[in-house]
């Protein structure tokens, strides 16, 4: 009975997988903020690489990853794919539970798969700094870690409350070498509109990006690197979908159920892209694509899908997404990476056409399934990552009443070792679960720009 599936090396996918050619119809474009038009890519050169713009809009299936990228992806890939014996057991369940873990990177996280690609493109194009927000602190340690491997300066805006929350992340991402503000800073004009708003806010993430974008298109030798969201994002996360797939292949098996959680959608994207492009391929119709988000934070459940834009000040382009508003400010919950208004187009795009669907859990639910797997499988998933843990455990309870034995496979995107003051408030009664606050939302929703 094997435990967990280890590839060689030299099995680290050589390519990334591009879900963009794979649509029935053309994506709608990101629009320029202020005319409207479509982004063309001279929009995005005071902020991004071309190498990056290039992916960003690329309609070749197959990706090469730089020999100098896949070198240092192998410090930890490929990933182990883990069967969840103990927790099948524990459950009762006829269903055969995988998960890929990615908490095995240096920073904890899926987030270095695509902040050492980022990294390198800046620096082949002759950039010294990277500006960038965080919210729970996972990507502004995954490009610390990835700037510093490049020897490049980087300046994380870092939303407040989860400075307050982990101020190991912090000391993480100096030990990298990056240097971190909690957000909103007095430093940007973004971050000082909003403290003249509303001095005692606790941040979010459209805040955080609003500063960065700021920052890197007010300094020549800086550019902006967003952990999630933009296609060239969710496109490196591909090597995970990848991995998981052959590991699969290798026991001779195909996911019925592929399970991510969702904050701006790139360990999902990851997981599920590979899967997600057969059944719009018209193979393994069937197979069940589940995006997992708090209630806290239900934007693909309760959002719209429409053009906004990515941060709050208006600032970044305008995306077509399922929204709740780029002013929501989403309660201060402990999966601090799910608390993002948007979403990556490309999973919104998934989700509309039916391809995957989302669910959503509330926090203390999320905890319980989280307490499950570390009395089984023994890991402390981050927050984020209880999302899909929870969900797993929820298809194979279904799979023990109807007897169906399901191949369930889902991601696990980080390891909680910073989250203990989150484990701390559940085991003291702390957690508190947050509805979505609808009068809120419909308020924020009716600031959506308008596009024809
Ligand atoms: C950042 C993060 C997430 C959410 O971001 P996505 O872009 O939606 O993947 C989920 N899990 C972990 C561990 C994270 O660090």
């Amino acid at each position: 009975m094997q435990t967990k599936n280890i590839l060689d090396e030299d099995q680290l996918p050589k390519s990334w997988y591009n879900i963009i050619p794979d649509f029935p119809t053309p994506l709608d474009p990101p629009l320029h903020p202020k005319t409207g038009k479509p982004v063309v890519p001279e929009d995005l050169t005071p902020i991004f690489p071309m190498d990056l713009i290039g992916q960003e809009v690329s309609t070749q299936h197959q990706i090469p990853i730089p020999d100098e990228v896949r070198d240092l992806l192998t410090l930890w890939r490929p990933t182990p794919l883990y069967r969840a014996h103990r927790l099948e057991k524990y459950l009762k369940t006829p269903a055969k539970i995988y998960y890929k873990w990615e908490g095995v990177s240096p920073a904890g996280s899926h987030k270095p798969n695509t902040a050492i690609p980022q990294a390198y493109y800046n620096m082949k194009a002759g950039i010294t700094r990277l500006a960038t927000e965080t919210g729970a602190g996972q990507w502004g340690s995954a490009l610390a870690f990835a700037t510093c491997l490049f020897k490049m300066k980087c300046t994380v805006y870092m939303v407040k409350s989860s400075y307050a929350q982990k101020p190991y992340r912090k000391s993480m991402m100096q030990a990298w070498g990056a240097e971190c503000f909690p957000s909103p800073t007095p430093q940007t004009r973004s971050g000082q509109a909003v403290l003249a708003r509303d001095p005692g806010t606790t941040g979010s993430l459209g805040i955080a990006i609003s500063e960065a974008v700021e920052d890197a298109a007010t300094h020549s030798d800086t550019n902006y690197a967003l952990g999630s969201v933009l296609n060239h994002v969710c496109l490196h996360q591909t090597v995970i979908g990848q991995e998981a797939k052959a590991q699969l292949e290798s026991l001779d098996l195909y996911p019925d159920v592929v399970i991510g959680c969702v904050g701006g959608g790139s360990n999902f994207a990851g997981i599920s892209f590979p899967f997600a492009g057969e059944k719009m391929k018209g193979r393994h119709m069937d197979t069940d694509i589940l995006a997992v988000e708090p209630t806290a934070c239900p934007t693909l459940t309760k959002g719209i899908y429409t053009y906004d834009y990515g941060d709050v000040a208006g600032l970044t382009p305008l995306l077509k997404m399922f929204t709740l508003g780029h002013d929501f400010t989403p309660p201060s919950i402990h999966a601090g990476g799910l608390r993002y208004h948007g979403d990556s187009p490309l999973v919104s795009r998934l989700v509309h056409d039916g391809v995957a669907r989302a669910v959503a859990y509330y926090q203390t639910e999320v905890f319980r399934a989280m307490e499950t797997f570390s009395r089984t499988e023994g890991f402390l998933v981050a927050p984020e990552t209880g999302h899909a843990v929870k969900a797993a455990i929820d298809v194979a309870e279904e799979c023990r009443k109807t007897g169906e034995a399901k191949t369930i496979l889902f991601n696990c995107s980080g390891h909680g070792d910073f989250d203990m003051s989150a484990y701390d408030a559940y085991y003291d009664g702390k957690l508190v679960d947050y509805e979505y606050p609808t009068e809120l939302i419909r308020d924020s929703l009716t600031r959506i720009p308008k596009t024809s």
